[in-house]
């Protein structure tokens, strides 16, 4: 395993972002540990090929405790409001398109010439939208492609915002 070979720094790593597997079938490239749902990318400056690890070895890494753990329970709340997003009362615009506000977004999804469906996010208190160029099958669909687009929206303000502080 990894701890083991001398060339792998065992501290001063950071987490570039966290994916959801979705099932625990991941495996980590630091402990050799199996059934890994959230798998942490780390990089280390000293390390250019980064390693893909579970939480336990994620905190060892970084020295930190609790901010690889709640990077997962993050994860784990969007899967959840993602499974109850299509729930949602949508209300319908004057020109028959459905729409939310949520989250400081305005979010519309329309069919287009095509039959497609597309959507288009709108952040409230800027102005700032994005169309989704994609073409969705059905009106589900758009309502999870705007639902996905939303949450890259929020992950990046937040980014950011962590950004200026440092
Ligand atoms: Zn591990």
């Amino acid at each position: 395993m990894s701890w083991d070979q001398k060339n792998v720094p065992h501290k001063g790593w950071i987490c570039d972002f966290v994916t959801d597997l979705g099932t625990p079938d991941g495996r980590c490239a630091m402990c050799g540990r199996e059934e890994i749902r959230f798998v942490h990318h780390m990089s280390h400056e000293d390390y250019p090929e980064g390693l893909d690890v579970g939480c336990v070895c994620a905190e060892k890494m970084e020295d930190d405790y609790v901010t690889p753990r709640r990077r997962e329970q993050d994860l784990r709340n969007v899967a959840a409001r993602r499974k109850r997003w299509l729930l949602r009362k949508w209300k319908i615009s004057q020109a028959g398109n459905p729409y939310l506000k949520t989250d400081g977004f305005h979010i519309v999804i329309f069919k287009q010439g095509d039959d497609s469906w597309g959507g288009k996010l709108t952040e409230v208190e800027t102005g700032f939208s994005v169309t989704n160029k994609r073409r969705y099958r059905n009106a589900d669909e758009a309502k999870l492609g705007a639902f996905d687009g939303m949450i890259f929206l929020k992950n990046k303000r937040s980014a950011s915002t962590a950004g200026s502080t440092r």
